[in-house]
């Protein structure tokens, strides 16, 4: 099959031919890739930034946000058939250590992490998994429509969701960055919460696109932009800032647009 491989850090990935993964575990499940989400993440890997948090071992398939059809399933899979429409959770847990039990599979102490720590990932014609990451969807659904939700969209929906007994109506949201994970963000705080919502971007392209979400304001990021933002809070800032840039000075402006006893 066909793979996107990361040989050497600040080189291109090159497209190879690599042997099909198969069903080697009871819980495992093979996927045929119907989508594979490029990641901003998938920059940092290229650029050696998880060198030292994840050692992975190159080469190895990139691609960690992935959705597509069950092609194969281990012979304790009962949830799962052959054809399934699917989206992957981006890791693989254990489901038994202390944090996979609490909810927290992000933490599990035994997890795997496809098209990141050296374990393969999506970017290839098939993806081994185990039943525990595979999310049944309705069959209507193209991989290439969600398969960015498996870590854009949940990141986004994570956070939101974390800060919602903080908005409650009255508050206001302040989005900075309407990109990737932003315009996410936007469409679940209109869906969960009743906040007002403020954008904000450098980028008129993008704020064009949320508008349609339905945030209450959007604000151009120039020079007024932080003013702009005050005046339409009452000169106080936001309850709660969603900084989804995080460098380039946002990391500073997200702070500065926080208000009195705010959460940033
Ligand atoms: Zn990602
Ligand atoms: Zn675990």
């Amino acid at each position: 099959m066909k793979a996107v491989r990361l040989h050497r850090y600040h080189e291109r990935p090159s497209v190879d031919e690599v042997p099909e993964p198969a069903i080697k575990g009871p819980l495992d499940v093979l996927v045929r890739i119907g989508a594979a989400g490029l990641c901003r993440t998938d920059l940092h890997i290229y650029e050696g930034q998880w060198e030292h948090l994840t050692h992975p071992q190159l080469p190895f398939t990139l691609g960690h946000e992935n959705a597509g059809w069950v092609e194969e399933v281990g012979s304790a899979v009962s949830n799962l058939a052959a054809g399934d429409t699917v989206i992957l959770h981006p890791h693989i847990t254990c489901g038994l250590c202390r944090y996979c039990r609490a909810g927290n599979e992000m933490h599990c102490t035994s997890s795997r992490f496809p098209g990141v720590d050296g374990t393969d990932g999506g970017m290839a014609n098939y993806l081994l998994t185990d039943a525990r990451s595979v999310v049944k969807l309705d069959p209507s659904l193209q991989p290439a429509d969600v398969a960015a939700l498996a870590d854009a969209g949940l990141t986004a929906y994570h956070a939101v969701k974390k800060a919602l007994p903080l908005l409650y109506p009255g508050t206001t949201a302040l989005i900075i960055g309407a990109g990737g994970l932003g315009h996410i963000g936007v469409q679940a705080l209109k869906a969960m919460s009743a906040a007002t919502v403020i954008v904000l971007d450098r980028n008129q392209a993008a704020l064009d696109l949320v508008r349609g979400y339905g945030p209450n304001h959007t604000v151009l990021a120039d020079d007024g932009a932080a003013q702009k933002i005050l005046d339409l809070t009452d000169g106080q800032g936001a309850e709660v800032v969603f900084d989804f840039v995080a460098e380039q000075g946002a990391e500073a402006l997200g702070w500065n647009l926080t208000g009195r006893g705010g959460s940033h």
